[in-house]
């Protein structure tokens, strides 16, 4: 395909120059002719999608057209208002209202000429009327609708309105465009995939984008042009996952007599129906020969560990010791503790490596894992380092694996021969973020919890419950449970923060005076974080007060009440987590939402969510909801490609075709190097492969 036409700069083409590129640019970062070609009208307007006044309905969403009449600032009861009064084709009129920006507004519109009005329809009296609406002047529109013609109208602003770049002139220019440069456009994507998908033709999909002469044409073009977005972005994580398995891994038995042992004798419960499917999945990819790289994906709770420790003794039934990683030195012994239990009746121990260790013991701990004594090395960063080596390391267990950077699990892969990898998340991330956040790994998911579990109960409460809240608390404490209390911690401003949780942690001193209460927060050295945490988990402590740093996987089960200070400040999944700090036995367990009076309308869904369910799943999806995808990648997964059509929480199915296409795609031609292929290479070379990579850190 000719790329050249593609690159060339919009300033150059007719009726654009350098001031409205300069604008285009800064306004909407248009620069290329690719730039121009995607940048898609906001909304299109025709007869059809048009609403006549007499046809308006309150509380709809409509688009109304007609005549300027009239526009005044008129007085209000409380402060003036814009009052623009349209008449439509069959002569009905309908208000239009501004609060805000009077005087621009006042300005803005001529009697006379032709507008269209989007917005809510509401009634005052027998006039209908729309507040602050999207509206869009009609110029030569107008005569293009009255023949029945689809107009697309651009995303504008001021800037690019004092330019002169009205949706008028950005249709004459792109129409132009097409007029002159439309054939030079060519065809990423092969034949074949074109047909197999039904997908309408590249050139025809971006003209019928801007110029669609049906409804029908311009749902075919939305159709091909997101998929397309979704293709390169799958088609990257196609190409990695390929790349990996071509990578060779340590070759396991099938399940020897530790497994069996363990299995029969010791494991104190039955797997869960989706545990046992996980163990499957791992079993199967560790004797292929390929360097396994899988996603254990479940709820805080679910019983992750027990999968990895049958991991653990199909490895080591097969000659090959095992790293088991944790974020901090907490969760590290938390593990380590777990592990000897297990291993105990196997006649097995694991060993713990931490920084904190005495040089004695860490020499000790170091020969045990170089000598191959040890079926599996447990702890935090310092599994990593360099005087740590393995006997024979043929399985990395990363916990909590988005702690971690690909690099550190590089680092992984060096201490042994290509270790399998299996990695574990409590996040749970909606089917549809899976499968592009995690799309080059496999991924099995454990979406059951064991039996005999009591959802935590969780209730809402305000400031004037908060005595009653003391008085649960207290009786709680009294059977011998224990409680968190936590305060949000705000980037902002840490000094206040610490107020807040250290005024707190005095106020239930004071409130709880025949019971222990301790205190962490994120200023503390670690030593003495880790010291309150481990006299809270033996049970020195009833009650631990903290800003947000109780860690994720931290496991005391005697701990039944988790108290949450300024719920509302909180996101909804750091609400679910710290929520799974409790629940971890078969005691009834409550969380307990202290909501401050004023909330945004988000506040208002995320507590509401956290009352509704317990299922992380639901809960994640409900977050993605609420936060939109470009958030939920926002913060962690910058360098994802935009997406302009396509959304990664609705368009599921299309995200599965764009998926199968690009697995397709890889199957045939891993390298791209088929004669077919050439212009696809090019183009995805050219706006995917370079810049994309840094969304696929999580791999
Ligand atoms: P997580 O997935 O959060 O890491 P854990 O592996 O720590 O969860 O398991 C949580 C608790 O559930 C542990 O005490 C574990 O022994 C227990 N458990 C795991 N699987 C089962 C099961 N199938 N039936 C009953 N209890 C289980
Ligand atoms: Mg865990």
């Amino acid at each position: 395909m000719n790329t050249d036409i593609l690159e060339r700069e919009v300033q150059y083409l007719k009726g654009v120059g350098p001031k409205r590129a300069d604008a285009w640019a800064e306004a909407h970062g248009v620069r290329t002719v690719h730039d121009m070609l995607h940048f898609y009208p906001r909304r299109y307007l025709d007869r059809s999608t048009t609403t006549g006044v007499r046809d308006l309905r309150e509380g709809d969403a409509a688009t109304v057209m007609g005549t300027v009449q009239s526009g005044n600032v008129v007085p209000g009861k409380s402060n003036k208002r814009f009052e623009l009064i349209l008449e439509d084709a069959e002569g009905q009129r309908m208000k239009g209202v501004w609060f805000q920006g009077l005087w621009w507004i006042r300005n803005t519109f001529e009697v006379g000429e032709r507008v269209a009005l989007h917005g809510t329809v509401q009634k005052y009296g027998r006039w209908f009327s729309m507040t602050h609406p999207d509206f869009d002047r009609l110029s030569d529109e107008a005569a293009a609708l009255d023949t029945g013609r689809i107009v697309g109208l651009y995303p504008g602003g001021q800037a690019m309105e004092a330019v002169g770049l009205t949706s008028r002139s950005i249709r004459r220019i792109i129409y132009r465009f097409f007029k002159e440069h439309g054939l030079k456009l060519g065809e990423p994507l092969p034949d074949w995939m074109t047909e197999q998908y039904g997908l309408m033709e590249g050139r025809v999909a971006l003209r019928a984008i801007h110029f669609p002469k049906s409804q029908e044409e311009r749902a075919q073009a939305v159709q091909r042009l997101k998929f397309e977005e979704l293709f390169y972005i799958q088609l990257l994580l196609a190409i990695t996952r390929h790349e990996r398995q071509e990578i060779a891994g340590p070759t396991f038995d099938p399940p020897g007599s530790l497994t069996t042992q363990f299995a029969t004798d010791v494991l104190p419960f039955e797997l869960t129906e989706a545990q046992k499917r996980a163990v499957r999945e791992i079993v199967a990819d560790t004797q292929t020969g390929i360097q396994m790289n899988r996603l254990v994906q479940g709820d805080v709770g679910s019983g992750k560990t027990v999968v990895a420790v049958l991991a653990i003794l199909q490895a080591y039934d097969s000659g090959y010791q095992s790293a088991f990683m944790a974020p901090t030195e907490i969760l590290a012994e938390q593990h380590a503790n777990s592990l000897a239990e297990y291993l105990a009746p196997l006649d097995l121990q694991p060993t713990l490596l931490t920084g904190s260790q005495s040089k004695t013991e860490r020499e000790a701990a170091l020969a045990s894992v170089a000598e191959g004594a040890t079926p599996v090395a447990v702890g935090t960063h310092a599994l990593i380092q360099d005087n740590v080596a393995f006997d024979r390391l043929g399985l990395a267990v990363v916990d909590e694996q988005h702690r971690f950077g690909v690099m550190q699990r590089a680092e992984m892969f060096e201490k042994g021969d290509r270790p399998h990898m299996l990695l574990m998340t409590a996040t749970p991330i909606p089917r549809s973020l899976a499968m592009t956040l995690y799309g080059d790994l496999d991924v099995s998911k454990i979406d059951e919890m064991p039996a005999g579990r009591k959802p935590v109960t969780t209730v809402m409460r305000r400031e004037k419950q908060r005595d009653d809240v003391y008085a649960f608390i207290r009786e709680r404490l009294q059977a011998g449970e224990q409680a968190y209390v936590v305060y949000p911690l705000v980037e902002e401003s840490e000094k206040l923060d610490l107020k807040d949780a250290e005024s707190g942690y005095a106020t239930l001193q004071a409130q709880f005076p025949d019971f222990n209460v301790g205190l962490v927060h994120g200023r503390m050295a670690s030593d003495e974080k880790d010291r309150t945490m481990r006299a809270f988990k033996a049970g020195e402590l009833d009650i631990l007060v903290s800003t947000t740093v109780i860690e994720v996987g931290v496991d005391v089960p005697g701990a039944t009440i988790m108290l949450i200070e300024h719920a509302e400040r909180f996101g909804l999944s750091q609400l679910h987590q710290l929520r799974g700090r409790v629940g971890r036995s078969d005691q009834q367990s409550y969380c307990i939402l202290m909501a401050g009076y004023k909330q945004s309308a988000e506040a208002k869904q995320r507590l509401a969510a956290m009352t509704r369910t317990t299922d992380g799943f639901e809960i994640s999806e409900e977050d993605l909801r609420i936060r939109g995808a470009g958030d939920f990648f926002g913060t962690r997964q910058s360098g994802m490609p935009e997406l302009k059509l396509a959304d990664i929480t609705e368009d599921t199915d299309a995200l599965e075709t764009a998926r199968n296409a690009a697995t397709a795609l890889i199957t045939r031609d891993p390298e791209l190097s088929d004669e077919a292929h050439a212009a696809l290479r090019t183009y995805f070379d050219r706006y995917y492969a370079d810049q994309s990579m840094g969304f696929l850190r999580v791999g």
